[in-house]
Order: C-alpha cells, then structure tokens, then sequence
C-alpha cells in the first residue's frame, strides 16, 4: 500500500477550523485523528477580528458562517505556520436520501485558493457514492497509516461519537459536551442551577447555535429570562426514523436537504405528540441562507395550526446587541402572558366541571 512521507515524521499536526461543521463533528473527527496518531490545532473561539477577517475574503453573497469559516482558517494558519494540514472535509451526502447544502459540497476546493494554505486533509462523506469507511481509509493512507490502522481508528471513533450523542439525547448542551470532549474529560450532566418556567425549541444549524459570538449568546439571554431550552440534538432518535412529506394532498415533496429535514422532523413530532412539552419555537437563520429560508415560511405555517408562539431571527455580521434583545424580551413576554392566560383557562374549566 502507498503511504505518505509522513511516516518517518514524529507527529503530523493538522489544524481544525472551529466553525461550520465543528459544532456537529468535532468529536468524531478528533477521535478519529488522535488513534490515527495526529496532532491537533484548534483556532480559537470566534471573535471580531475572525469575523473581520472572514467577510474580507468571502464575496458579499456569502452566508455568514461561511465567511466565519474561512476567517478561522487564516487565523489558524497565521498562528501555526508549522501546520503539515488543513482539515477541510467534504460532506456531501451522509444518508442516501439528502445532501448537505453546496457550500459543503466545496468547501475543500474554495479553501484551497486563500493565501498561504498548507495541504488540505480531505475527509469526504458520500454515502450515495462510497461508504463512510473507504474515506477514513483514505485519510489513514494520506498520513501514513495502514488499511488496518485506520479502520480501527474509524471504529474507535464511531463508538466515541455514537456516546457524545446518547449524552445529548439525555440533555446536555453540545457547547458543554464539546468543552469534555476538548478537555478529554468523561461525559457528565452538569448541577441544573434552576429551572425555568417557559420552554422553548431553538432551531438552526449547529454553526448559528453554538458559536456564542456570532449569534451574541442567545442561549444566555434566554436563560437570563428564565427560559429553559432545547435543541434539536437533545430529541429522542426515533423522532428522526420517518421522512417528512410536504404537502401530501398535493403529489407530495420531500426535503433535499440533510439538517433541514431534521428541523421539519422535529417540528412534526411537535405539533402531535410532543405539542406540550414546549411553550414556543425560535429558529435562527443564517441571512443568505436558501436552504434555511425556504423551510421557515413552511414551518411559520405549522405553527400558526398549531397555536405555537414562533419567532425567526436572521442574523449576519451586522447583528446588534440591543435589537436582538428587545425582540427576545418581547417575545418571552408574549409567551409568558400567553400561557398564564391558557392555564386560568384550563383552571377555570377545571372548576366548572367539579361543581
Ligand atoms: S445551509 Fe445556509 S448557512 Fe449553512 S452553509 Fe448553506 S447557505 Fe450557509
């Protein structure tokens, strides 16, 4: 087998931009290069000069975590001129029914072309071409690695993330599950502090909901109110087993896209059985996002059916601090009087029907 020159090298050190799909597949991807022997560099947490530096580069139509991307791959290159990689993968199709959006499908190509780029670590997911497996291949092979070697290290990495997930399932925050999984600390709940009387389903990508600058900790403002939330990666698995049928009277159409489809399954198991275990419903859009914006007319609709409270926020590298915090309060509020109002309601009821 044809291995690389890295072999006789001590540690090949590859760095990971934190954006995009780091907030999905971080765990993954760390497991897999450390049993393959790898060193890792992560860029920092997003900041203002990453953001900066990202909107210079991408072009004016560009959804904004794409340009957040490309800032945190020069910042990782500027401070680690020592780099042999760039791990840049390629996720085109991770089930046979739906693709990732185009902007993963090139990711690897348009990063290649900034300036001052070591060699690009592909790792590509096509399961409509090729199994998982033969990739993880591939990338054992790139750093000097045996076929052997690298399916072990795929396994070990699929079992890894397969327990990163069942911890989401019981509740964690994928911002607190990542801090164990950087720390290489053991997956554990932490202490609830208190517990909120309104809750609400965040919507979005991974990248919008968990990179605290960009969305100017959304979560915190929302906790700081008193509101409890849960994401789509803490729901139960079976709730992502059907496929979504958009309006089946008429011929019927199913989503293309891979994580939009997740949203609108999510949405569906709340408007039937799961009706009750959330007072409202935030999405967080991406402005310049195709993909996002066709599936929130379609969800705004289900929720007026549904009587759920539902608010889209379109966020860009312009967003500020105040607007966003008075449309939140706003609707908390909203919220709030809302279900008070419900529960007199179903009090008064209640007392009717004992007399
Ligand atoms: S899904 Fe939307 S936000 Fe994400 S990369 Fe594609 S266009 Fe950008």
């Amino acid at each position: 087998m044809e291995t690389s020159d890295h072999t006789s090298k001590q540690k090949i050190k590859v760095g990971i931009p934190r954006a995009l799909h780091y907030y999905r597949y971080f765990p993954f991807w760390k497991k897999l290069l450390e049993e393959l022997d790898v060193e890792i560099v992560l860029s920092p947490p997003t900041n203002k000069k990453i953001v900066e530096e990202g909107v210079t580069h991408g072009f004016g139509e560009l959804c904004i975590p794409v340009k957040i991307y490309y800032g945190h791959v020069l910042k990782l290159v500027r401070d680690n001129p020592d780099l042999d990689y760039i791990f840049v993968p390629r996720y085109v199709a991770e089930v046979k029914e739906a693709y990732f959006c185009p902007k993963f499908l090139s990711l690897p190509d348009v990063i290649k072309i900034l300036p001052g780029i070591p060699k690009i670590l592909n790792f590509e997911v096509n399961v409509k071409e090729f199994p998982i497996a033969t990739s993880a291949i591939e990338l054992g092979k790139e750093v000097g690695r045996t076929q052997n070697q690298a399916l072990n290290a795929y396994r070990e990495a699929q079992k890894y993330f397969d327990e990163y997930h069942r911890f989401l399932r019981e509740g964690a925050s994928v911002n607190h599950a990542l801090r164990l999984v950087q720390r290489n600390l053991p997956f554990k709940l932490p202490k609830k502090k208190s517990k909120g009387d309104i809750r609400f389903l965040l919507l979005g990508h991974a990248y919008n909901l968990f990179d605290t600058f960009i969305n100017l900790d959304f979560q915190k403002k929302l906790k700081d109110q008193g509101v409890d939330v849960i994401t789509i990666e803490n729901l139960p698995e079976f709730i992502f087993k059907e496929p979504v049928i958009v309006n089946p009277r008429g011929g019927g159409l199913r989503n293309y896209w891979k994580h939009e489809e997740e949203i609108m399954q999510s949405i569906r198991y709340f408007m039937r059985e799961g009706r009750d275990e959330i007072d409202g419903v935030i999405f967080l859009i991406s402005f310049a996002c195709g993909p996002d914006s066709l599936i929130s007319e379609l969800i705004m609709r289900d929720m007026k059916v549904v009587g759920l409270p539902f608010l889209e926020i379109t966020m860009d590298e312009h967003s500020g601090e105040a607007g966003l915090l008075t449309r939140v309060e706003s609707f908390v509020e909203m919220v709030r009087r809302k279900k008070k109002k419900l529960m007199l309601e179903s009090n008064k009821a209640k007392s009717v029907k004992s007399l």
